[in-house]
């Protein structure tokens, strides 16, 4: 069943006072270079680091008492998963590929989760967690084809429509799809007149080819400066995909250096560190490849990087991802 926005209200109860109420905060350089007002919804500022702590919650509360929960994650979504489950005291299980980044990794096993690493893409990833299922009785979690997770991700939509009912725009990152739909979902209830804008990077962009498709395609991973938004949306998707197809106005990709320009631009005119899949909806603006044309807002979705890789794109040096080398360049101000 599709989440609507009650559902969306539902969630905002279960995750108060946990992962609810991030700032929404101006930045003076991007609303410069937009010539319109250009707010911040600081994710990064959850207990886990990102914002996907919202719909593990909804979903891990949802779970009837069972023998614990497994998910596949790029990294943020088993965070969120390992946190929810450790505060009701039941076992989880992350797998995850070869791609995560070690940082993500070890962020899960601090919270108390077992972590299994198979193979080298999502795929392989979720078939280690549906093995879980059904040899060791446990409960999964998807990362975005969940009710309760979109509506989880939905509560993001609640509180900037709440603290500003006025933006128009809102510029949301993309991968799976369950923050987009969501947020999409929950905004447009809210106010049917609002711009949904779904960003992805321009290599492994799974949901973009699969609305032009008009079905689910598979794509394929490779590794990329925005690896939280990396991997495949599911061939037998139900919920994410028809709901980014319907609610999202458009999907804009960005490249691997707009990316790499777009953190340093955060970092430097907003001293936020954060991610490379958070700064899309900056990326798409700085780019020239998104107008926009009233109050706008994009979501920081979350800071769990890997701070050596960080550190070369804040000092402008190249960074090499697989077989392709994203050539750095200082930061010189407006580019
Ligand atoms: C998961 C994630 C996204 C994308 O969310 P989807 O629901 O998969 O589209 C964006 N940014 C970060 C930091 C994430 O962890």
């Amino acid at each position: 069943m599709r989440p609507v926005l009650a559902d969306v209200y539902a969630a905002a109860q279960v995750i108060a006072g946990i992962a609810d109420a991030t700032p929404l905060v101006p930045s003076p350089h991007m609303t410069d270079v937009a010539g319109q007002e250009f707010l911040l919804k600081l994710e990064n500022m959850q207990p886990i680091g990102a914002f996907k702590l919202r719909g593990a919650l909804n979903a891990v509360a949802g779970v009837k008492e069972a023998s614990g929960v497994t998910c596949c994650s790029t990294g943020n979504h088993g965070r969120g998963v390992a946190y929810a489950a450790r505060a009701r005291g039941i076992r989880a299980v992350i797998c995850m590929s070869e791609l995560v980044p070690q940082a993500k990794v070890d962020g899960i096993r601090a919270l108390g989760a077992e972590v299994r690493i198979a193979g080298r893409s999502q795929d392989d990833a979720q078939a280690e967690a549906q093995r879980l299922v059904a040899e060791e009785g446990l409960t999964e979690i998807s990362p975005f084809d969940d009710p309760r997770v979109i509506a989880g991700q939905g509560t993001i939509g609640l509180e900037i429509m709440a603290a500003r009912p006025d933006t128009e725009v809102l510029l949301v990152p993309l991968s799976g799809g369950g923050l987009a739909a969501g947020v999409a979902m929950a905004a447009k209830a809210i106010k049917p007149s609002i711009r949904v804008v779904g960003i992805s990077m321009d290599r492994g962009a799974a949901m973009y080819e699969s609305i032009r498709a008009g079905h689910p395609v598979e794509i394929e991973e490779v590794p990329s400066l925005a690896d939280s938004l990396g991997g495949g949306i599911g061939m037998q998707n139900r919920l994410s995909f028809p709901m980014c197809r319907d609610f999202l106005d458009e999907v804009v990709l960005v490249s691997e250096e707009e990316i790499y320009h777009a953190m340093q631009v955060l970092y430097y005119e907003d001293r936020i560190v954060a991610e490379g899949a958070c700064v899309v909806g900056l990326a798409a603006v700085l780019s020239g490849k998104v107008k926009v044309t009233g109050p706008t807002a994009t979501i920081v979705t979350g800071r769990n990087l890997d701070m050596e890789m960080f550190t070369r794109i804040v000092t402008g040096q190249d960074v090499k991802l697989g077989d392709v080398t994203v050539k750095g360049q200082p930061y010189r101000g407006r580019a």
